[in-house]
């Protein structure tokens, strides 16, 4: 059959304005230059060095564990690649919870957890494999320390904590937490999906035991991802995330492998542009919108993350307004588009009307100035609107009672 003339009518090349940074990025364009030569040069398969071909596509896949190791400071043989966070947080709990040898194996989460995680959770907990404690976090989503020293108190094997919250970008004091998880003889898990590529990850520094990001979030391609342990459990891991999962996604891993290499050299000066785009769009907004409100500690926050409130407009109403003009989101992606209030807010013990007017936004590396002034504008209209026919409607109701 054939397939028909193909439709380059994007969204994207139609001038929607795209700040939903947090549930996915644009690839960088010289990451797709990488990926292109893995396609059409790099083609072999690396599980087969036995002629030049395979070998060559099995070396640029030691490569490309090199660059992924270089950004996070651990060596390359620490690296496992994945097909998403997802996948590799799902094998990587089960696995250890299976494997403990203990009656319960104790695991310890936030509870603003990424869903990918609290899944899990839920999962092992039900078949019997471990037993799940969360713990409370403030209005701003921090933690509390003495929370954490309490759970392990009661008994910790697996601290599960991500570095940066995907709704409201807090930052989680991993090395603190690891050092307390260590005295405890636990081990601690990081996700950090959200932080790779907008903060400095140093496993050496942070002695974390596992820890979890993805390409897609760091302006590489969907479909890799890496787990980074040197823990005594690596080589089984390796084994359930790469030998048994098939042949290797060659050309997203060597887009996965250039967006650490871009990231180890550009990290500073990205995270100054992103918050300085940040703080001009917050500071445009709280200007033309009365009442907003700011969410999350606004001192330990991701660079490129504003997470806000517009009390009495619903988030999705205005999400749906701007649908053409500015992608904006209400939560994680895996909750938008459901009526269920996000957890991150909820656990925050946010008020319903500051929960329902909620926004998540995160700037990306190809936002402009102009951009975020004309988002601004069309996130206060928009707004605007919305509280008239609100009130316009409320009188018609009145009026008829
Ligand atoms: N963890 C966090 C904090 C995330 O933000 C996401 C994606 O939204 C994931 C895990 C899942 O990542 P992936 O899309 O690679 O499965």
């Amino acid at each position: 059959m054939h397939p028909g003339p193909r439709s380059d009518n994007s969204a994207a090349s139609k001038g929607v304005i795209y700040l939903d940074n947090h549930a996915t990025t644009r690839v960088d364009p010289r990451v797709v230059r990488v990926m292109l030569g893995a396609l059409t040069e790099h083609f072999g398969n690396p599980s087969d060095r036995s002629h030049a071909i395979g070998d060559d596509a099995a070396r640029l896949v030691d490569r490309n564990r090199e660059h992924v190791g270089v950004f996070v400071n651990a060596d390359a043989e620490d690296v496992i690649f994945a097909s998403s966070a997802t996948v590799a947080l799902r094998k990587t709990i089960t696995h250890l919870a299976r494997s403990s040898g203990r009656k319960s194996f104790r695991i310890a989460a936030s509870s603003v957890e990424h869903p990918a995680i609290l899944k899990v959770l839920s999962e092992v907990s039900r078949q019997g494999l471990a037993s799940v404690a969360l713990i409370e976090v403030d209005h701003a989503a921090c933690l509390s320390l003495n929370a954490v020293e309490r759970v392990f108190a009661d008994g910790c094997d697996l601290l599960c904590v991500m570095a940066a919250n995907n709704e409201v970008g807090t930052i989680y004091p991993i090395k603190e937490l690891a050092a307390r998880a260590h005295r405890a003889d636990a081990e601690i898990l990081v996700d950090a999906c959200q932080a790779a590529g907008h903060l400095p990850i140093d496993i050496a520094d942070w002695q974390t035991d596992y820890l979890v990001f993805s390409a897609h979030k760091m302006n590489g391609p969907k479909g890799a991802a890496a787990l980074v342990t040197s823990s005594p459990e690596r080589l089984r891991l390796r084994q359930l995330l790469e030998n048994d999962s098939g042949t290797l996604n060659v050309p997203a891993i060597a887009g996965f492998g250039e967006a650490c290499r871009l990231s180890s050299l550009e990290l500073p000066e990205h995270c100054l542009k992103m918050a300085a785009l940040r703080d001009r769009l917050q500071s445009r907004l709280l200007r033309l919108i009365p009442r907003l409100i700011v969410n999350g500690d606004q001192s330990q926050r991701l660079p490129h993350s504003l997470h806000i409130s517009i009390p009495s407009v619903p988030s999705e109403a205005l999400i749906a307004r701007l649908f053409n003009r500015v992608a904006l989101s209400s939560g994680a992606a895996c909750q938008s588009g459901t009526d269920q209030p996000s957890h991150v807010l909820t656990a925050m013990r946010l008020p319903s009307p500051q929960i329902d007017g909620a926004l998540r936004i995160a700037v990306g590396s190809d936002t402009t100035t102009t951009e975020i002034d004309a988002a601004s504008e069309l996130i206060a209209g928009a707004a605007a609107d919305i509280l008239q026919l609100t009130k316009a409607s409320q009188n018609a109701h009145d009026y008829a009672s």
